[in-house]
């Protein structure tokens, strides 16, 4: 049975339908993420979720009770926002133990569970620093701690890496993830990075327009976008207008050459769509080459991001970097090769 249940959650502000019908079920000890870009409704779903809005319409139930319409102190939940919202008069050790000092609980237990989650999060020295003195990382840790002391039944963060250097923002990941297994408290994380939506979570929810898109695993959301809008804002997506040759076993033309995609289609024009990573330079064991001109070679590292006109379409994919291979020149003709599996179907 579902830990945390949302069902059809409506939010209006004024005129503005901002969230629309939304329904989730999320497991115990599951993390998910919202994905979505600014202006989805992201955070209303996580502050209705907290107690901070009341839905205009649909409930909210966790761990069988329901408690759509409950103060914020009524509910057993941890936040962490996007930026450091730490007490700045008050030492790591007293924003930690913030919490239970609330709910009155005995000097020595908040002593241990400050001592407990301090550890926990790798920052036991720091417990007499206050705010301004530790780095933008240690703060956010520190409010993950201020979060789970009380130990919630659901931890909601949003966006809590957002104003973190690159490098800091990534190592955190890695520590919010494992720290959330360990305790194996139900999240539900909200950013509009695609990257942390896949790395991090059991489960992703693409958002769009206060609606969700598609709910599924990371693997499933990039390999399998449901619509279009997940199949263009997660991850980078080339989209290709083939003319379709034969509706019932989906053969089409495209860049000049003929392509069975064994899947039936609409007569007339497709757009198909077509990862970057998923074209090679060369036909070597794959179903289909096209023909292009280079026209942009993009060297960002570890990848060669290059781009192809097949006569009038442009066509990105990307090369890894290697010592053994140099890249093709601007102008160059080159045979690009792909699998027919990874055309998506995206539009008619
Ligand atoms: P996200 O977190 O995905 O960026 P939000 O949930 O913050 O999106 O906002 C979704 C929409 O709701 C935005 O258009 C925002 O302006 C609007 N909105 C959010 N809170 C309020 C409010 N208290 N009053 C009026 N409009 C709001
Ligand atoms: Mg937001």
């Amino acid at each position: 049975m579902s830990y945390l249940t949302l069902s059809h959650l409506e939010k209006t502000f004024g005129a503005n339908r901002v969230v629309k019908d939304f329904s989730l079920d999320v497991d115990k000890g599951e993390f998910i993420s919202l994905l979505g870009p600014s202006g989805c409704g992201k955070t209303t779903v996580l502050r209705m979720v907290a107690g901070f809005e009341v839905p205009t319409s649909g409930a909210i139930s966790i761990a069988g009770k329901e408690v759509t319409r409950l103060k914020p102190n009524q509910r057993n939940i941890g936040m962490v926002f996007q930026a450091y919202a730490l007490f700045p008069n008050l030492t790591v050790a007293q924003n930690v133990g913030f919490g239970l000092k609330v709910q009155g609980r005995p000097k020595a237990e908040i002593a241990a569970r400050v001592a407990e989650m301090l550890a926990l999060i790798g920052l036991s020295d720091l417990g007499n620093r206050y705010p301004f003195q530790l780095s933008g990382g240690q703060q956010q840790r520190v409010a993950l701690a201020r979060a789970l002391a009380p130990k919630p039944q659901v931890l909601l963060l949003d966006e809590p890496l957002s104003a973190l250097d690159a490098k800091v923002r990534v190592s955190l990941r890695n520590e919010i993830r494992a720290i959330q297994r360990e305790l194996g408290i139900t999240t539900i994380f909200v950013t509009h990075d695609q990257e942390e939506a896949l790395s991090m979570s059991d489960r992703v929810v693409v958002m769009h327009e206060g609606i969700a898109d598609q709910v599924g695993a990371p693997f499933e959301i990039y390999n399998r976008p449901a619509t279009r809008f997940v199949a263009s804002f997660v991850g980078t997506l080339n989209t290709l207008e083939a003319e379709v040759r034969d509706a019932a076993t989906g053969r089409v033309a495209l860049g000049g050459t003929e392509i069975l995609l064994h899947r039936p289609l609409p007569e007339g024009r497709v757009t198909l769509g077509l990862r970057p990573e998923m074209v090679r330079l060369g036909q070597d064991g794959l179903d289909t080459g096209l023909t292009g001109v280079i026209t942009d070679v993009d060297f960002l590292g570890a990848v060669i991001r290059l781009k192809a006109d097949l006569g009038g379409q442009s066509l990105a994919l990307d090369m890894f970097n290697s010592s053994h291979m140099t890249p093709p020149r601007l102008g160059e003709t080159v045979v690009l090769g792909l699998r027919a599996a990874d055309l998506l179907v995206i539009g008619a």
